[in-house]
């Protein structure tokens, strides 16, 4: 008979997982995917080994729960026996006397306790005849069911090698129910998970970990009268579920030469023994495989058990049963049982997917910076063995690229890099609008000192003016009325730049020729002798659209402060460039240079380098709100050391060719 149904064994809390995938690495058919950063078990692909239960440190992953079915079952009216696992000494190794154990189960309802050990034997016995059977070419034992399992969906060809024998439960279950009776119901009580969907001879399967549980409900503690096992009692297959159990419980082991077998447990182990098998590389030997490392350290045991401590507790139990053990008795009840069927077949279950095509999983691997042999690192963090494998499941929706570690780190230091460019430029908008708000607080008040001051001025300098004129030539009065109207002169050129400066909030924005405007821009401011100026312009476009005006007033500007920058003469370059967005004016000299220490002042209303009466210090202020209305930026370039080059500096002002 071969077993049909599936129930599902494992589940995910999901809540819990914290995404260290642990579990896919444990797991030795990958049989759990990650999305949206949740791991959560493919039942369709588990097959009921426990071992992502075991390994997970924040408990995200249960198994299926079977107390409630066997409270259900002792409260039934019906006979109940529990079948105890011969690992049962592992477990319970604070017990010392396997007698009060017995006892405490009976507690808890059962009529029958029984050792599947006995099981074993029988069991083990059909295996010694097979492998000494003349024409035997080797087979797989079929014992461990999540091996079964792993056979019959991921090499679904090799199950015509599983050893068509029941498994020691199935025994058991069959033997109990012949010595007892057909109405009662079978409780196994063992290591194993996988156990819970073996066979539906048994009514209920629970682990060690949940009869713990049922003595703490109960109360259920040591002092329970101690008792025997319940007939037909077990002898060598007690040793059964240490590693090499199964070829230490044959009568004879002796017969049957160490090399005749070959013995793999463990996730990795055991695929490893299977893989060569197929691959032709193991023949005629029988194949003992456990998914554990012996059913000691199944994941129904508690947790940290120590492997080598379970064994030694198991063999001295062995040890001591074997001595008492009543050779005559034995031997009649295995002869009286041997009637008992123990065949079974196994149905292949492929479970496997279809590869995707190498184009697919190139570019999958791509995605992640993988581009060729050398970029895979193979380095196991994602939870698979190989960069290919983790790519294979990206592509079959199993897995997610963020679960590569090198490319992660990557996208992590990529994403910092970013963060600090917009940083940075967070910072220099803030400093941007600082300055603006500056600007506007300034224009508000320079709009109204300057309408004030307007008037009273113009009635100084007309009176000063027609009392200059009155005054007679060569008096001193006269001088001193002329230097009245000097300085008025100078104030109203102040308030007229105030004026300016204010009034610079909005744009009249006309189509313009760039290359005849600049030209014209320096055409109009006068030039000392010791100035050359020379225009270059470099556009293939020359139309764009700007308020003129305003334009206008920013290089005149720009020209003016260039020129004054070189009082003992030199070059003064004018140039226009330009793209497909933006039009660059470029105002260039050979003068002193801005010292870095003035390079943060310049755009501040009223700083000037330059002697009284000259400078107002409100021409780059006023450039600065312009640019900053056509959308535009300044860049300035600029050298104060003769021995880093030739001293100067270049204004390029950028603005687009049309902002609306
Ligand atoms: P002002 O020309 O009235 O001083 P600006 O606002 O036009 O006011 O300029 C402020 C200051 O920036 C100048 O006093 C000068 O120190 C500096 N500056 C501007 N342009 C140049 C330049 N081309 N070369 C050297 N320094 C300059
Ligand atoms: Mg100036």
């Amino acid at each position: 008979m071969s077993q049909s149904f599936r129930t599902q064994l494992v589940f995910t809390i999901k809540d819990r997982c914290r995404v260290c995938y642990t579990c896919l690495r444990e797991c030795p058919v990958k049989a759990i995917k990650i999305i949206n950063g949740q791991a959560e078990v493919i039942n369709d692909r588990c097959i009921g080994c426990g071992n992502c239960v075991k390994v997970c440190s924040q408990g995200a992953k249960v198994s299926l729960r079977s107390v409630d079915e066997v409270y259900k079952l002792l409260g039934s009216g019906h006979k109940v026996a529990a079948c105890i696992a011969p690992s049962f000494p592992a477990e319970f190794s604070e017990i010392r006397d396997h007698r009060v154990l017995v006892g405490m189960i009976r507690k808890l309802g059962f009529d029958y306790v029984t050792e599947v050990a006995f099981g074993a034997d029988v069991v083990a016995q059909e295996y010694e005849r097979r492998i000494k059977s003349e024409g035997y070419t080797g087979d797989i034992s079929s014992d461990c069911p999540a091996v079964t399992y792993f056979i019959r969906h991921y090499h679904p060809d090799l199950v015509g090698s599983l050893a068509p024998i029941v498994s020691p439960m199935v025994a058991m279950t069959r033997i109990v129910r012949e010595k007892y009776g057909d109405d009662l119901k079978i409780v196994f009580i063992g290591p194993c998970f996988a156990k819970k969907a073996e066979s539906t001879e048994t009514d209920e399967v629970m682990t060690f970990l949940e009869l713990r549980e049922m003595f703490m409900q109960s109360g259920i503690q040591e002092s329970a009268e101690p008792s025997d096992f319940d007939p037909p009692v077990g002898g060598k297959g007690a040793i059964f579920p240490i590693t090499r159990g199964l070829f230490l419980t044959t009568n004879s082991h002796e017969d049957i030469p160490e090399e005749r077998t070959v013995i793999a447990d463990g996730r990795v182990n055991f695929k490893e023994a299977i893989k060569e098998f197929e691959e032709g590389f193991i023949r005629n030997k029988h194949l003992e495989l456990l998914c554990c490392e012996g059913c000691i350290m199944g994941p129904g045991t508690s947790p940290g058990g120590k492997k080598y401590a379970r064994s030694a507790a198991v063999g001295e139990y062995v040890r001591e049963k074997l001595s008492k053990l009543d050779q005559e008795t034995w031997q009649d009840q295995v002869k009286r049982f041997s009637s008992i069927p123990l065949e079974q077949g196994f149905e292949p279950d492929d479970r496997r997917f279809e590869i995707p095509s190498g184009d697919e999983i190139q570019e999958t691997l791509e995605t992640m910076g993988k581009y060729t042999a050398k970029d895979h690192l193979n380095c196991g963090a994602c939870g698979y063995d190989t960069c290919v494998e983790h790519a294979i499941a990206i592509v079959k929706g199993l897995a997610e690229t963020e679960m590569c570690l090198p490319y992660s780190i990557e996208k992590l230091h990529d994403s910092i890099k970013n963060l600090n460019i917009s940083n940075e430029k967070l910072a220099s908008a803030k400093a941007a609008l600082k300055q603006s708000e500056k600007l506007a607080h300034m224009g508000q008040l320079s709009a109204g000192i300057a309408h004030e001051l307007n008037n009273p001025l113009g009635v100084i300098t007309m009176y000063s003016n027609i009392l200059m004129d009155e005054a007679p030539e060569g008096e001193s009065i006269r001088e001193d009325l002329r230097l009245i109207v000097e300085q008025a002169e100078r104030c109203k050129k102040i308030v007229s730049g105030l004026l300016n400066f204010a009034r610079k909030n909005q744009v009249n924005l006309v189509e313009t020729d760039v290359v005849h405007f600049a030209q014209h821009s320096l055409d109009s401011i006068l030039k000392p002798d010791n100035i050359t100026a020379t225009f270059t312009p470099s556009i293939e476009d020359p139309i764009a659209k700007m308020d003129i005006d305003q334009m206008m007033q920013v290089m005149t500007n720009l020209e003016k402060n260039a020129i004054e920058a070189m009082p003992h003469g030199g070059a003064l370059q004018v140039g226009v460039e330009g793209n497909k967005n933006e039009i660059i004016f470029i105002v260039s000299d050979s003068g002193t240079g801005i010292s870095k220490e003035n390079m943060k002042k310049i755009f501040t209303p009223f700083f000037t380098t330059k002697e009284m009466g000259k400078g107002t210090g409100l021409g780059l202020p006023l450039i600065y709100g312009i640019v900053k209305m056509h959308k535009g930026k300044i860049d300035i370039t600029s050298n104060t050391d003769p021995s880093k080059g030739d001293t100067g500096t270049t204004f390029r002002i950028v603005v687009p060719r049309n902002m609306e």
